[in-house]
């Protein structure tokens, strides 16, 4: 079986002065190409360089549905293989909710990640409300029925609730396997599940302890080296 993934999502933080603390700290630990750290677009190619002896993999945290042209503020698929990116998260729910973007768009993005060479990171979930009305399955397979048709070894899915993500309420063990089992359900029990929302170092090895748990996709704690450590050093 292949390794369980962790992906670091550092969203819109961090400095230069930070990736070039923190990532040299991945690095000595002598990490696997099990491990991803997504930085902002400004950092990519920085990241890259630090971790040239490395396997850990560099990834982005969102990508441009088009290949080229005129597109201000966009980068495209190119862009970031040309800087190094093995994969790229797409439609996290923090994209969904502050930027409008859509499933639609989400799966043109996945699909424009697979033209490049990129492993897209397809992020899907239910928020509180939704979760309360009982429609999370509902939500989930929505958010799932636009990729119909890609293969789905191409991709992973992060099962990232949106009321878990940011806010130190992490899904129980039961909540995780159960959505994890739909979603595996709904498109390919081979296909990759993370599961995103509040791990942390003292918590991620019962998150990676969860049936059908392939990996976590780590936001505020992967922005500490030690803390991050520790959550690699969990994955089976
Ligand atoms: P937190 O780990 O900070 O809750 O963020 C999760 C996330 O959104 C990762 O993409």
């Amino acid at each position: 079986m292949a390794r369980q993934l962790v992906i670091g999502n550092w969203k819109m933080h961090g400095s230069v002065g930070q990736v070039r603390t923190v990532l040299p700290e991945l690095v000595r630990a002598e990490l696997g190409s099990n491990i991803a750290i997504c930085v902002a677009y400004p950092y990519l190619a920085l990241a890259k360089s630090l971790l040239s002896e490395s396997a850990i993999q560099l990834g982005a945290q969102d990508v441009c549905e088009f290949h080229i042209g005129a597109y201000t503020g966009e980068v495209s698929p190119a862009m970031l293989a040309d800087v190094g990116c093995e994969l790229v998260i797409v439609g996290h729910s923090e994209r969904r909710r502050y930027f409008n973007e859509t499933s639609e768009m989400a799966a043109r993005k996945v699909k424009a990640a697979l033209d490049g060479g990129l492993l897209p990171v397809y992020c899907v979930g239910e928020t509180q409300a939704q979760r309360d009305a009982g429609i999370a399955r509902d939500v989930i397979a929505e958010e799932l029925q636009v990729l119909a048709g890609v293969p789905t070894s191409l991709y992973a899915v992060a099962y990232e609730p949106s009321w878990a993500v940011g806010t130190g309420v992490i899904a129980t063990p039961e909540q995780i396997a159960e959505m994890h089992a739909f979603i595996k359900q709904t498109l390919d029990t081979r296909t990759r599940v993370l599961y995103g929302g509040s791990v942390k170092a003292d918590n991620a090895a019962q998150v990676l302890a969860t049936d059908g748990v392939d990996g976590v996709l780590v936001g505020g704690a992967a922005l500490s080296a030690a803390e991050f450590l520790k959550i690699c050093s969990q994955a089976r």
